[in-house]
């Protein structure tokens, strides 16, 4: 049996920030990865804004900084949003992914590769004694002073420390372009209830003349790779030629909503196990890893005063929602209403943000880690926006005050 300090259950951007964190700390740390390679496959758009790149402390992963959007309506109608600056980056994520691990790894974080936790068989000793299995075929176990569940979207550990999961898991489906038509300055993003009720589709440039190209809707029983293949139809139609020979694929889920607990007794969950998600966008990155962050401060004090208890670890989660939990409400209740609108609303909504004043409002205050700031404003500004939506909730979001982004650096 190996006994650690802390077991993290996944090497992705969370788990390798939470291992990077303990084992500069001093903790005996090791990582469980179920792929032998860390950062495959990806499961990702790749699209980031520069915080996640100061969390990483390198920019080494940026392929292309972007400076717009484009956003289409089901009749492709558009408005679109450039910046001077740079205001999101298209990343080569398994590039990231490597990077995060390997500054845990130089910190003194172990990662075992090809080990899939399965489960937790027992407590003893003030441990936790874990099962999982090496190359699919070998029984491992570690003994543990404290699990860490960065296990992403599917999260084993949360089910073994029965902590309850997300409400909603959003289907996603993806595909590569290695060449494709489109200006690569900009992301685009295409909003239809035909091909991504519930989100949308997207068009992200690779930033070497292709394009990731993917959508994430309601889990309502249809494919995503149905819509995909209708979103696809659709971009021949954008781009007047058809969009051919796609490298490869991806299909993954997006978790949506509230755990209510990450926490337990010798148990954090971080990143998408926690559904630390965007509910606007399905972006998990940012959030995760400074999640992933806060996670290791408290679990550092724990550790080095010997009390793992669920009281003691509670205190991550009033920390992260500290955070995140206004913007993620205000998210949700916004997302309770865009999944409601026809495709007659949307194009309605392109069309009211053509406005050139609520565009000023968009490239001045857009922030794609916090997206509910803007739409606040946009509904001081414009009484057709409030008209898209239900009066009490209109008035509800507007009225909530103002709320301070998180100063990181
Ligand atoms: C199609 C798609 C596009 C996306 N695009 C973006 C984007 O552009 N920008 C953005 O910010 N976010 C995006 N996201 C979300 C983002 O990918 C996630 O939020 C992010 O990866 C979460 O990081 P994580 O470390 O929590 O989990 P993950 O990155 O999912 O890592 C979990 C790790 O745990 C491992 N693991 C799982 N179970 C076990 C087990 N039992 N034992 C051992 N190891 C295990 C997995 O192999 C994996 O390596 C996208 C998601 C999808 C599906």
């Amino acid at each position: 049996m190996e006994r650690v300090d802390v077991l993290v259950v996944g090497a992705g951007p969370a788990g390798s920030t939470v291992a990077y964190r303990l084992a500069k700390a001093g903790h005996d740390v090791r990582v469980l990865e179920e792929h032998r390679q860390v950062g495959h496959p990806v499961q990702c758009a790749g699209l980031v804004s520069k915080r996640v790149l100061d969390l990483a402390g390198s920019h080494a992963s940026v392929r292309k900084p972007v400076h717009g959007a484009a956003v289409f309506g089901p009749s492709l109608g558009s408005v679109e949003f450039r910046a001077p600056e740079p205001r999101a980056y298209s990343i080569d994520r398994a590039s990231l992914d490597l990077e995060l691990a390997d500054r845990a790894a130089r910190a003194g974080a172990r990662f075992d590769t090809g080990v899939r936790f399965d489960r937790r068989r027992e407590d003893r000793d003030g441990r936790v004694v874990l099962e999982a299995t090496r190359d699919g075929a070998t029984p491992v176990e570690y003994s543990a002073r404290l699990v860490v569940g960065a296990d992403g979207v599917a999260s084993t550990v949360a089910r073994a420390f029965r902590l309850r999961r997300p409400v909603e898991i959003l289907p996603a489906f993806e595909a590569e372009f290695p060449r494709s038509p489109g200006d690569t300055d900009r992301v685009e993003v295409y909003l239809s209830n035909a091909f991504a009720p519930g989100l949308f589709g997207w068009w992200i440039p690779d930033g070497q003349g292709g394009a990731r190209v993917g959508v994430a809707a309601n889990a309502d029983g249809t494919s995503a790779r149905h819509y995909y293949d209708r979103l696809v139809v659709y971009l021949s139609r954008r781009f007047g030629t058809p969009l051919t020979s796609p490298t490869s694929y991806l299909a993954s889920g997006i978790p949506i909503g509230n755990v209510p607990r990450t926490y337990g007794d010798r148990v954090l969950l971080v990143g998408d196990a926690a559904a630390q998600v965007k509910p606007l966008s399905g972006g998990g990155i940012f959030t995760g890893m400074r999640s992933a962050e806060i996670a290791a401060g408290i679990a550092d004090g724990a550790l080095r005063a010997g009390d793992l208890s669920s009281s003691r670890l509670e205190e991550y989660d009033r920390a992260w929602r500290r955070e995140f939990g206004e913007e993620f409400g205000r998210a949700l209740a916004l997302r309770r209403i865009f999944t409601r609108l026809t495709d007659a609303d949307l194009d309605r909504l392109i069309e009211t943000l053509r406005s050139s004043e609520l565009l000023g409002t968009i490239v001045a205050f857009g922030d794609i880690d916090f997206p509910t700031h803007v739409v606040r404003r946009l509904l001081g500004e414009s009484p057709s926006l409030v008209r898209l939506m239900p009066k009490a909730l209109g008035a509800w979001l507007r009225s909530r005050p103002e709320y301070q982004v998180p100063d990181l650096a």
